[in-house]
């Protein structure tokens, strides 16, 4: 027995300080996990957050000390940068308590998650999935992972985005609605996690458009920044 072609290539994300590849499985993602974002979409922040995913082949990795190159996305004219906390799990598991969701977390990493933000909002009009919003082809720029072993658990630090050097993002991760250990408790009722999954943990404020040449730089201390150029 064989394939009928060659197996697709396993999406990976590098390990920050080592040649070492973290392997992707799956990719989830928080809607509205800050408060002030929920309100510049148009809701109140008091409603719980919620899942969405992309394909584990969105992630468009950036190796330490380079900047990516993601291209500009067809049939949108307005692309949304979405700076956010990444959790990489290590471990398979489900029904996951908040208390014992540490052990769960193999690193931290820096990710956007960049939208279709004028397909999304035909999509939400029209009561239909986001996939074309949010799950097309590179959609998931992601700084190398930092293992929680080195970081120790990110319960707060600054998170930010600077766009040609201006910030249009700044907020602290100390402000999500689910923390990290929250948001492993509620999408381990729905999903068994296993290692290889990522969570991005959702945006703060300011979330705007980008066009071909610009520079995205962003952050989340103690985990590490992130440079990515659209064209
Ligand atoms: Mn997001």
């Amino acid at each position: 027995m064989s394939y009928v072609f060659a197996a697709p290539p396993q999406p990976v994300v590098p390990v920050a300080g080592s040649t070492d590849l973290y392997p992707v499985h799956r990719i989830y993602c928080v809607g509205r996990n800050y408060e002030e974002h929920a309100k510049e979409m148009g809701f109140s922040g008091r409603e719980a957050p919620f899942f969405f995913t992309k394909p584990a082949d969105a992630v468009l990795p950036v190796p330490e000390g380079t900047t990516g190159e993601m291209p500009y996305p067809s049939e949108t004219s307005n692309l949304h940068h979405e700076i956010e906390l990444v959790v990489a799990i290590g471990k398979r598991g489900k029904r996951i308590a908040a208390t014992e969701a540490p052990n769960y977390i193999w690193g931290y990493a820096v990710g956007l998650d960049m939208t279709r933000r004028d397909l999304q909002g035909e999509a939400k009009k029209l009561g239909r999935p986001w996939e074309v919003g949010k799950s097309f082809d590179c959609s998931a720029p992601i700084g190398p992972i930092k293992p929680i072993a080195q970081t120790g658990q990110i319960r707060s630090g600054r998170i930010w985005l600077n766009v040609n050097g201006e910030t249009r993002q700044a907020s602290d991760v100390s402000k999500l609605i689910w923390n990290v250990a929250e948001t492993i408790e509620h999408l381990s009722k729905y999903f068994e996690l296993a290692p290889g999954d990522l969570i991005f943990t959702g945006t703060p404020e300011g979330v705007a458009a980008v066009k071909p040449g610009d520079l995205l730089e962003g952050g989340v201390d103690g985990v590490g920044t992130l440079r990515v150029r659209i064209r």
